[in-house]
């Protein structure tokens, strides 16, 4: 109930509109972002890499509306590569192609994010999944760019019911793919309703990404989750795999189970914090309260404390 009601929050342009402009909304975002700017994305991420935490950051925001926002988007990142390279911290990027202009057309999009891969040298660019209804859309951009370029990644929640196939249609292009549960509210027509099944699919994802890697038929598998029995299932996984630790990577959101990626660094795996930044963080921010609804007695706190 409480999961709908705030996923539905994330929705509504009105709720959208007025809420952030109260600061102490803004104060209770600070414990899942360091702050607005890409300075302070970067800056949490020099501080990450000093306890060997890679990073990937990204500008909240999605479903532009004009061709010149999606050319904004493109130039904020091209200058992001640029401060990331100069600043020389372990640091990628990840971004939703409807802010790059989806809505507007896939040639323009996919022209937007190969500039991005072909500026990012050798890191790898990341591509968001975001509803349902852009699954195809988004698959045909990454497909359009990877066939081209290897240093970029796709994201694929477990919750959706054709992500099976979807992976083992993109297996032979050896890509590199961030698993994940899924944050938006879907139909039981496409997606898996109870968590158990969510979980069951994203232990038979983990498993076919991890063995494609171990025989060589994979890209960079990023497993991103805050569930310790889906890592654990992961890490047992690995072993039996004999998969090196370097060979895949775990991954988390900013603020979410802290203590575990330190925990995980120190055992030799690799972690990596998605931190996200700007100014249009009101819908990311009711999913992640949406995905905890303990979270919301966080905030609750926050605001009488
Ligand atoms: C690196 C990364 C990238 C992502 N990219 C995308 C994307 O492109 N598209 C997309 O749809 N989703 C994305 N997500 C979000 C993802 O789909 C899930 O909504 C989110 O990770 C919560 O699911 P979970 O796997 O942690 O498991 P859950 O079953 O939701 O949670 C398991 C446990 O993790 C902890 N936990 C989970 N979430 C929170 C929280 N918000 N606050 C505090 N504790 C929490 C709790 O202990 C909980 O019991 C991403 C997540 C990560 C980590």
């Amino acid at each position: 109930m409480m999961r709908q009601a705030l996923l539905w929050a994330s929705t509504n342009p009105f709720m959208s509109q007025r809420l952030p402009s109260y600061e102490f909304v803004r104060k209770a975002t600070r414990r899942f972002m360091p702050g607005e700017e890409l300075q302070d994305a970067l800056d949490a991420s020099a501080r990450f890499g000093d306890v060997g935490i890679a990073t990937t950051v990204t500008l909240l925001g999605e479903n532009v509306e004009t061709a010149a926002e999606a050319d904004g988007v493109l130039d904020h990142y091209l200058g992001a590569l640029t401060a990331i390279q100069e600043r020389g911290v372990d640091t990628e990027i990840s971004l939703k192609l409807t802010s790059l202009g989806l809505d507007q057309g896939v040639g323009e999009t996919r022209a937007r994010l190969d500039r991005l891969v072909e500026a990012a040298g050798a890191a790898t660019v990341w591509v968001d999944m975001e509803y349902s209804g852009y699954v195809d859309r988004t698959i045909e951009v990454f497909r359009g760019v990877r066939e081209r370029r290897e240093n970029v990644g796709l994201c694929l929640q477990s919750y959706l019911k054709r992500t099976e196939k979807d992976l083992k249609d993109l297996l032979p292009l050896e890509p590199a793919i961030r698993l994940v549960k899924g944050a938006y509210a879907e139909p039981p027509s496409v997606a898996f309703v109870k968590k158990a099944q969510v979980d069951q699919s994203f232990i038979r994802l983990t498993s076919t990404l991890l063995r494609a890697r171990a025989a060589g038929r994979a890209g960079r598998p990023v497993i991103g989750t805050h569930d310790p029995r889906m890592i654990g299932e992961a890490n047992r996984m690995a072993h039996e795999l004999q998969l090196g630790k370097d060979r895949y990577e775990i991954a988390m959101l900013y603020g979410i189970q802290s203590a575990e990626q330190q925990r995980l660094t120190r055992t030799g795996h690799r972690v990596r914090v998605l931190i996200s930044y700007g100014k249009h963080w009101f819908p990311w921010y009711m999913r992640r309260l949406a995905e905890r609804p303990a979270n919301v007695w966080f905030v609750v706190k926050q605001l009488v404390g």
